[in-house]
């Protein structure tokens, strides 16, 4: 049984029922345009009450998906109401190793982090990730790290040959740098401005095996990257905002030069950044979605070279 509840009225008779226990953790809040349908274990007067069953099944006996992001031990649930993710903790706890659930709000502001909420376990922030076999320190909250962009990160250290000089421009916690100087004997100035992230990259230096060298380095990439010329690749991985790097990067790279760009927009825009790098002397190397953002927008992956 699912009260019917009109949406702007949602939040608070959600937190109403909640302090009355009366909420059945047993099926999902559901929505549709105009309404929220919270699972009560019993009715109150006043409300209107629909039978969703045959509709939604009991989730125990349900196959359920939903965005999750597994880092280390620490589980983060996306794009759901508190309610909702807190009951699909239930099917996380069960994985083993996972210590502790956030409720992800967001990822938001000038450094990317993310906005948690814990929803299960030790509130703890940091944990240990092994991805294409490095071992990487993560802070979940002070610092950005997607584990969705593994396979990108594997392409192009596989693509780095031996010496290349490397600029990452926006490099986190260092996933593409450490990475690549542990595949491969270059040379690498990491940037990012956020300082915490830099101080991560600082301990993911030492538990890596490092073949090349990382000059990590704090502060603006806009300003920093004036200071550098004849760098064979730029990894510009900030997939909101990159577009308004391009011309200094351009400047830094040497003819023949490799930029790996990431860019989140529409299909439109990406014909005109195609078109920007052609008139702009560039050669499309490779192009491709890493992965989708909403209705009309996907990250993509392009890859162009100086001629
Ligand atoms: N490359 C990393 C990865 O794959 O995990 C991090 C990418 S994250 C999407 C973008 C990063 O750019 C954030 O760590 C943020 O702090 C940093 N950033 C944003 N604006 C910047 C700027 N103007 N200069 C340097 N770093 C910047």
């Amino acid at each position: 049984m699912h009260m019917m509840v009109n949406k702007k009225l949602a939040e608070d008779t959600i937190t109403r029922l909640r302090s009355m226990d009366i909420i059945d953790n047993n099926y999902l809040i559901q929505h549709d345009q105009n309404y929220v349908y919270i699972p009560v274990i019993e009715k109150i007067e006043g409300h209107n009450y629909v039978d969703m069953n045959g509709i939604q099944k009991e989730i125990k006996n349900e196959k359920i998906s939903f965005s999750y992001d597994i880092i280390g031990d620490i589980a983060i649930i996306k794009g759901k109401s508190e309610e909702e993710a807190k009951i699909l903790s239930k099917y996380l706890i069960e994985r083993k190793n996972i210590k502790t659930i956030y409720l992800d709000n967001g990822i938001t502001g000038e450094f990317r982090t993310r906005t948690l909420k814990l929803l299960y376990g030790e509130s703890k922030t940091t944990t240990l990730y092994r991805e294409n076999s490095i071992n990487l320190l993560v802070d979940v909250q002070k610092a950005y790290f997607s584990p969705r962009l593994s396979t990108e990160r594997l392409r192009i250290s596989n693509e780095v040959k031996e010496h290349e000089y490397i600029i990452d421009m926006f490099c986190g916690i260092g996933p593409f740098s450490v990475l690549i100087a542990h595949k491969t004997d270059s040379s690498i100035v990491s940037m990012d401005k956020n300082c915490d992230a830099i101080g991560i990259l600082g301990e993911n230096m030492k538990i890596n095996r490092l073949k090349g060298n990382i000059t990590p380095v704090c502060g603006d990439s806009a300003e920093l990257v004036k200071n550098y010329r004849n760098v064979d690749r730029i990894i510009m991985n900030l997939p909101h905002g990159a577009y308004n790097f391009l011309d200094i990067a351009f400047k830094a790279l040497k003819k023949g030069g490799v930029i790996n760009y990431y860019e989140i927009c529409d299909y439109e825009t990406l014909e005109n950044r195609m078109i920007f790098f052609r008139n702009s002397g560039f050669e499309i190397l490779y192009k491709r979605i890493v992965h989708g953002f909403s209705r009309n927008m996907n990250m993509y992956s392009i890859e162009i070279k100086k001629l």
